[in-house]
C-alpha cells in the first residue's frame, strides 16, 4: 500500500516530540480559555491561574471536565474568548439531544480546521484528480462547510450537492464523474437502494470512495455499503464542539480512526467514576481542543463510547487510533431493566444478507412491561407475499437479537424503501414509553 501523508512531519512525529508539541499547545489553549469567565472560575478553583501552571501533560488531569450542559448554560457568548469583531464564522451542533451549542471561529481557527479535514481526505488516497460530492447538510451543521473546505484544500473538484434529493445525487455523479462522496452511512444505503430501483447501472458512475460518519454504524454496515456500491468506505468522526469533521479518521489501513493528537488530546474515562479507563478498555471519550482560539473547550465529555487500540498502525502515523464509536452513553435504552445499545441491534440485522438497507427500533409500554419491536426492511431477493421464507427470516432475526441482548423482540418485516429515511442523522429509535415523572 502506498500511504500518502498530507503533512508527513506532523503525522509521523515520534511520540516524545508529539507530546512536547501537545504540552505547548495545551498551555496555549489554557491561555485562551482563561480569557472566558467560565474557565477563569473553573480553572481558578483547580489552582490554574496562568498557562505556566501547566507544567506537564499530566497536569491535564487537574483541569475539570466541561459538559454539554456547561456549553448550553453559556449560550450564546459564554465561551467566546476573543472580541466579537474577530469572529468570522459560527456553527452549531445538530441538537440531537437537546438545545444546540454554538462554536465560534476566527480566521486562523478556520485555517486549522480546514487543514485537519484536508489531512483526513488526503490520507485516504484522494488528490486533485478527484471529483468530490458532499452529500451532507450544509448550514449550521459542521459536516457541510467543513468537508467542503477540506476538499478544496486538497484540490479536488467539490460539488456542494448537500443532503437529500436522492435522484439528483446520482444524476450529478453521472454528469460530473464523481469519484468520492461524503454522507451519513444511512443516506448512502438509501442512495444505493434508489439507484437499484431506478435502474442506474454501476458502470454509469465512477464512484470509488465514501467518507461516512456523523452517526454510529457497525462494521457490517460498512461492509454492506462497500459491497453494494463497490467502493471503499472510510469512517469519519467529529463533533461540533471540536470543530466538526476532521477530529479522527481512518487511514487506508482501515483499522481504527487516527485521532489527530497535535490538534486534540484524547482520554477515555469511566463515565461513572470519571477516572481514566484501563488501557484499551471502552469508556467515554474526553477531548481537549488545541486548535481553536475563539471558543476554547478543555476536557470535553463527548458522551461517545470508544477505546484506543494499542500498537502501531502499518501506515506509519504515530497518532493513536480510536475504535469505531459504538454510540453515546445517553443512547442506552433500559428495556425491562436490561441495558441495550441500539448498535447491538444494528450489528445483528446488518449482518444478515436477507435484510435490506434500513431498520427502526420502537419501544413501548404494554401493561407494566416494556415491549421492543424491531422493524426491518427486507432485501430485494425476498418477496413480501411468500410467507414461508418471511416467517423463517423473522424467526432468525428474533432469535439472533435475543441471543445478543437477552430480550425477545417483536420483529416486523417491511418492504424495501418503506421505512422512514432521514437526510441527516438517522433516527433509529422511537421510544414511546411515558416519561418518568
Ligand atoms: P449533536 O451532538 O447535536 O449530534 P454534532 O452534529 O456535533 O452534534 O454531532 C456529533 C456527534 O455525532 C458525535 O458526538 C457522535 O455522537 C456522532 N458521530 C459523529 N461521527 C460519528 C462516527 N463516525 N461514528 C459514530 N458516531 C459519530
Ligand atoms: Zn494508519
Amino acid at each position: 500500500m502506498n500511504y500518502q501523508y498530507w503533512n508527513s512531519e506532523l503525522e509521523t512525529m515520534p511520540r516524545p516530540a508529539l507530546e512536547a508539541l501537545q504540552l505547548n499547545r495545551l498551555k496555549e489553549a489554557v491561555g485562551w480559555a482563561l480569557r472566558t469567565s467560565f474557565y477563569r472560575e473553573r480553572l481558578g478553583k483547580a489552582g490554574i491561574g496562568s498557562p505556566d501552571d501547566i507544567k506537564s501533560l499530566a497536569d491535564l488531569r487537574r483541569i475539570p471536565y466541561t459538559t454539554k450542559q456547561d456549553l448550553r448554560d453559556g449560550f450564546p457568548y459564554g465561551f467566546l474568548s476573543i472580541p466579537r469583531e474577530e469572529v468570522v464564522r459560527l456553527h452549531a451542533s445538530s441538537g440531537t439531544t437537546g438545545v444546540p451549542t454554538t462554536i465560534y471561529f476566527n480566521r486562523d481557527d478556520i485555517k486549522r480546521w480546514t487543514d485537519n479535514v484536508a489531512r483526513c481526505i488526503y490520507g485516504t488516497g484522494c488528490n486533485s484528480a478527484d471529483v468530490f460530492q458532499n452529500m451532507i447538510n450544509y448550514g449550521l451543521f459542521t459536516g457541510g462547510l467543513g468537508f467542503h473546505a477540506g476538499g478544496e484544500e486538497v484540490g479536488m473538484l467539490v460539488i456542494p450537492s448537500g443532503a437529500g434529493n436522492t435522484t439528483r445525487q446520482f444524476r450529478l455523479m453521472q454528469d460530473f464523474g464523481t469519484t468520492v462522496v461524503h454522507a451519513t452511512p444511512s443516506f448512502l444505503l438509501h442512495v444505493e437502494a434508489r439507484m437499484r430501483e431506478e435502474g442506474v447501472s454501476r458502470e454509469s458512475i465512477k464512484l470509488r470512495k465514501a467518507f461516512a460518519g456523523a452517526e454510529p454504524y457497525s462494521e457490517d454496515t460498512r461492509r454492506r455499503i462497500e459491497a453494494l456500491l463497490h467502493i471503499d468506505v472510510y469512517n469519519s468522526y467529529g463533533l461540533s464542539e471540536m470543530n466538526g469533521p476532521g477530529v479522527a479518521f481512518e487511514c487506508q489501513a482501515k483499522n481504527g480512526l487516527h485521532l489527530w493528537e497535535d490538534r486534540y488530546i484524547g482520554e477515555i474515562i469511566d463515565p461513572d467514576t470519571l477516572e481514566p479507563a484501563p488501557e484499551g478498555e471502552t469508556g467515554e471519550l474526553v477531548l481537549t481542543c488545541l486548535c481553536r482560539e475563539a471558543t476554547p473547550i478543555l476536557r470535553y465529555r463527548t458522551r461517545d463510547l470508544s477505546s484506543f487500540y494499542t500498537g502501531v498502525c502499518p501506515c506509519g502515523r504515530t497518532h493513536r487510533r480510536l475504535r469505531r464509536i459504538t454510540g453515546r452513553t445517553d443512547d442506552m435504552l433500559i428495556i425491562n431493566g436490561v441495558n441495550v445499545f441500539p448498535s447491538q441491534i444494528e450489528e445483528v440485522v446488518m449482518s444478515m444478507k436477507e435484510v435490506g438497507n434500513n431498520y427502526l427500533i420502537v419501544v413501548e409500554k404494554e401493561g407494566v412491561l416494556d415491549r421492543l419491536t424491531v422493524k426491518v426492511e427486507v432485501g430485494p431477493d425476498i418477496f413480501m407475499d411468500d410467507t414461508r421464507p418471511l416467517n423463517a427470516l423473522r424467526d432468525k432475526i428474533r432469535s439472533t437479537i435475543q441471543a445478543s441482548i437477552t430480550i425477545n423482540p417483536r420483529v416486523e418485516l417491511h418492504e424495501g424503501g418503506s421505512l422512514p429515511v432521514s437526510e441527516g442523522k438517522a433516527k433509529r429509535v422511537i421510544d414511546n414509553r411515558p416519561k418518568d415523572i
